[in-house]
């Protein structure tokens, strides 16, 4: 951009008639009539011209000041934005006023020049109970956009190349004349590629890619749980024109376990003993995530007691250490008698009614009791 005020020789300040005396001036001085054949002079009339066409037009001197203004300032904001300095914020205040369109964009340089990335995808993994807890390998087919092997991703056909576009050059961008504003837009005719392709890809039709139902192994490790969320670099859809790929992220989603239910990294089982082994305490087969274990409870386990199972929970994600199992005891009552279980309890029954202070009662009824256990 032209500095107006240098070729009339004013003060960034002057006003307006200084301006228009110094053109006046520098007009008289460089005018083709009084410079026959001088091809500077005339050069330089002509400049003064344009400057004086700005400046002395309020307005427009208004919007090249302000334009002038923020194009010094363009470098330091770049610095800016990376370090976030008080002085952003200050230049943004300034620039509040103005039409959006009328503070020159840097962000529409930086962007046409890349290839576009290509999408990331998603996909929702059922697993059960255990896998999640303990960790899995899980082979999954994903339909995504891959490099189109025809082509390698031009989009050209074989045996002929992609062309420089004439338009822009190759750079994807055009330079566009807004006012004193350069504005640069994205090349309608290679819409930002900066490539023009003669002939499509007959594979691909020229977008450079293709549809392709990829087998990916997924790694779940140990202690996942429902939404938890992998993410797989790399493996999402290939961008256009030789972009650089996606992500995929794997949701997690577990199946509910008939057996198990998680609280944070425990496991919680629910045990039903019979009155008698609650009574007299049992050596009881738990399940596990790793299969079953012995637990003994002791007498005079009461319906609703919690045991622990130290380490038998599931694994921390990505961490270290191992919740526990917790086993609750559900005592149960019986609902069908055979007629020996029936003597038994209707032993027990008297047992009890007696309200003896015997001794010997307490031996009598748990001699009782491991008959119904056994029965
Ligand atoms: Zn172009
Ligand atoms: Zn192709």
């Amino acid at each position: 951009m032209d500095d107006y005020y240098g070729v009339l020789g004013v003060e960034r300040h002057a006003t307006q008639q200084e301006i228009k005396r110094a053109y006046r001036e520098l007009a008289r001085r460089f005018h083709p009539d009084k410079n026959p054949g001088d091809a500077e002079a005339e050069s330089k009339f002509k400049s003064v011209a344009e400057a004086y066409r700005v400046l002395g037009d309020a307005e427009l001197r208004q919007k090249y000041d302000d334009h002038r203004e923020a194009k010094k300032e363009t470098p330091g904001d770049i610095f800016e934005e990376i370090f976030g300095t008080r002085r952003q914020k200050r230049d943004r205040e300034r620039h509040r006023d103005r039409a959006p369109s009328e503070v020159p964009s840097r962000r529409a340089h930086s962007r046409t020049r890349h290839a576009e990335r290509g999408s990331d995808l998603r996909f929702t993994l059922d697993l059960d109970f255990v896998e999640a807890a303990l960790g899995s390998e899980k082979r999954i087919m994903i339909p995504r956009h891959e490099r189109c092997e025809t082509c390698a991703g031009t989009g050209a056909r074989p045996g002929t190349a992609p062309l420089l576009c004439q338009r822009c050059g190759g750079t994807g961008t055009i330079q566009v004349q807004q006012g004193f504003f350069d504005v640069s837009s994205s090349c309608p005719k290679c819409h930002g590629s900066g490539k023009i392709i003669p002939q499509n890809c007959p594979t691909c039709d020229g977008t450079g890619t293709e549809v392709v139902e990829r087998p990916i192994t997924v790694k779940v490790p140990p202690g996942v749980d429902a939404g938890t969320r992998l993410k797989l670099q790399g493996e999402g859809e290939s961008g256009p024109n030789g972009g650089p790929k996606g992500d995929l992220f794997v949701v997690i989603n577990v199946t509910p376990h008939p057996l198990f239910h998680r609280e944070d990294d425990d496991v919680v089982t629910e045990v039903p003993v019979t009155q008698a082994q609650a009574a007299l305490g049992a050596q009881l087969e738990i399940p596990t995530l790793e299969g079953k274990v012995r637990m003994r409870i002791p007498a005079g386990s009461q319906n609703g007691r919690v045991f622990r199972l130290k380490g038998k929970g599931i694994p921390a994600l990505g961490g270290r250490g191992r919740g526990d199992q917790r086993v609750k005891i559900l005592v149960e009552t019986p609902t069908e008698l055979s007629d020996r279980a029936r003597a038994l309890y209707e032993e027990l029954l008297q047992l009890e009614d007696d309200k003896s202070d015997d001794a010997s009662l307490v031996g009598e009824y748990k001699r009782l009791l491991r008959e119904l256990y056994e029965a």
